[in-house]
């Protein structure tokens, strides 16, 4: 606001000045209050130009030091309220982390012992995973002042704002000590230095490497980074006496998923036909955030229908909603549209079936996001190996629509595109990873232009021809139950699990 009232008072000046200016030089007779006049005004001008000049340097330092107390703020009422309690899973991490905790809170018996408190720790994985829940349960549990930032607040173009950014954090942190700092998406000033090492983000890290070598064990700090590509981090970042504690923080099995939607729907009235061991089951893959989001959403749902419960139809309309997108009301999908999804998704569900993929829930053809028509898969069991065979099934079962189209309609059609894509992410990493191609047991970097790259893609083309024959195999010889899962599917819009099984054993 006070930059904007500046900036108009410096044009009004400046206009001011250059009409007086040319008043000035034309006028013949010219009044003795003129030049001093004048010469006010141009001083005046210079005055309100220097101050917005100064303005805006200075706003481009603020708002981060704001930024900065004001998460602080926030982290203060979460530490209050967080604690392993909220954070469901994660038992190991939790078992780690106690030895940091019992550090923070007892520093004096470790001093005596001549251990030092571990400086950093890392966490690492994918999106919503609680790893900004756990850093804010570690300050919770050893009742410590937690301070929150994100990386990318000590991004800016000014060299030093972002160092002075990071000195600012850390002398909050030892003014409040014991305190747990976070440092979400650290990627973003802890990716590796440039050679030159002069540019902004190389002095934010330098920056950052210092306080952290800078701080002791007097001072109770704990610093928790979090990044989702740990890949990209400096080693610097990463060596004993920095973050040096690495702990990843994956997507829950089935277990976990129970348990986080038991710690997100303890205070909420649910229906006696919710089971929340088969919402679980039925969110395979999914991360921590998408099941908080879930159990959000059903309680929404149950308010919206005016219901006191929440039931378990909420949840799996929930579990639609977060996973796949928003049902599309009065849609003007053509009659033979929908018939080529029917085929389409009767194709993905028939392959998955005789392949024996993750068992089928719903089949549907009402659109829903951007998707026209989809196959919801639930899964007993979490898998973490995985063998050629079964990726090779798993590309097939992506590549039934696209069969059941060609078969079925002589033509293809663009609905294959996301199952193409995620195919083609399968291949690419049998062959560039994980040594499951005729190239052996290589590893291969996956860049445009480099020197393996024909051979890398000769490969992966052949691995996708070679299921894609596969598949189109599979559906000519079950014709038959493909047309009858297809008029079926296209008769009632959406097919139960169990539905599918009937048709299938009839
Ligand atoms: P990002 O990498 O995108 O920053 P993150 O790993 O930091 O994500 P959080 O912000 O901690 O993820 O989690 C998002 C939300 O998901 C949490 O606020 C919480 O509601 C829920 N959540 C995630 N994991 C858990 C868990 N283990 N227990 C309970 N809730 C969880």
């Amino acid at each position: 606001m006070r930059k904007k009232i500046i900036f108009w008072c410096l044009i009004c000046c400046v206009g001011i000045t250059a009409s007086m200016l040319t008043a000035f030089s034309y006028s013949k007779e010219r009044s003795a209050s003129s030049p001093s006049q004048l010469i006010m005004l141009i001083i005046t001008t210079l005055v309100l130009l220097i101050y917005y000049l100064k303005l805006d340097r200075n706003e481009e330092l603020v708002p981060a030091a704001i930024k900065v107390k004001e998460q602080k703020k926030k982290g203060d009422n979460t530490s209050k309220t967080v604690t392993f309690k909220d954070v469901a899973g994660l038992e190991e991490v939790k078992e780690e982390l106690s030895e940091v905790i019992d550090f923070i809170k007892n520093v004096e018996k470790y001093k005596k012992m001549g251990a030092k408190i571990p400086k950093g720790i890392l966490f690492h994985g994918p999106p919503g995973t609680g790893k900004t829940l756990m850093a804010s349960a570690i300050a919770g549990e050893s009742n410590s002042h937690f301070i929150y930032a994100s990386g990318s607040e000590f991004v800016e173009k000014y060299v030093g704002v972002g160092a002075s950014r990071i000195r600012e954090l850390f002398e909050r942190a030892k003014k409040n000590s014991p305190a747990v700092i976070f440092i979400d998406e650290i990627d973003a000033i802890g990716s590796v230095r440039n050679a030159d090492n002069n540019s902004e983000k190389d002095q934010t890290l330098n920056q950052l490497l210092v306080e952290m070598d800078g701080f002791n064990t007097n001072d109770n700090i704990v610093v928790v980074g979090a990044t989702n590509r740990i890949d990209m981090l400096d080693p610097a970042l990463l060596r004993p006496g920095r973050f040096d504690r690495h702990m990843f923080i994956g997507n829950p099995n089935v277990k976990a998923r129970e348990e986080i939607l038991r710690v997100h729907t303890r205070n909420k009235p649910l229906g006696k036909d919710v089971d929340i061991a088969d919402i679980a089951r039925k969110t395979h893959g999914v991360s921590g955030a998408h099941l908080a989001s879930i159990a959000n959403e059903a309680a929404i749902l149950a308010v919206r229908k005016n219901k006191n419960l929440i039931t378990a139809e909420e949840f799996y309309q929930a579990i639609e909603r977060v996973l796949i997108g928003l049902q599309m009301k009065n849609s003007s999908v053509m009659e033979r549209e929908k018939r080529v999804v029917a085929y389409h998704e009767a194709g993905h569900a028939l392959i998955g079936r005789i392949l024996k993929n993750n068992p089928v829930e719903k089949i549907s053809i009402v659109p829903r996001g951007q998707a026209m028509g989809y196959v919801l898969n639930s899964s007993d069991e979490d898998r973490y190996l995985h063998t050629k065979d079964e990726l090779q099934n798993k590309i097939c079962t992506l590549l039934g629509g696209r069969a059941a189209e060609e078969t079925v309609f002589g033509e293809i059609t663009t609905g294959a595109k996301d199952d193409l894509s995620k195919a083609n992410e399968i291949a690419q990493q049998m062959v560039c990873e994980l040594g499951m191609s005729d190239l052996g047991n290589r590893i291969y970097k996956y860049e445009r232009g480099g020197d393996t790259m024909p051979l890398v893609d000769r490969e992966i083309k052949k691995i996708i021809d070679q299921c894609y024959k596969k598949t189109k195999n599979i559906i000519k010889e079950n014709i038959d139950l493909l047309e009858k899962i297809a008029s079926e599917l296209f008769r009632k819009e959406t097919l139960t699990g169990k539905e599918l099984e009937m048709i299938c054993n009839f």
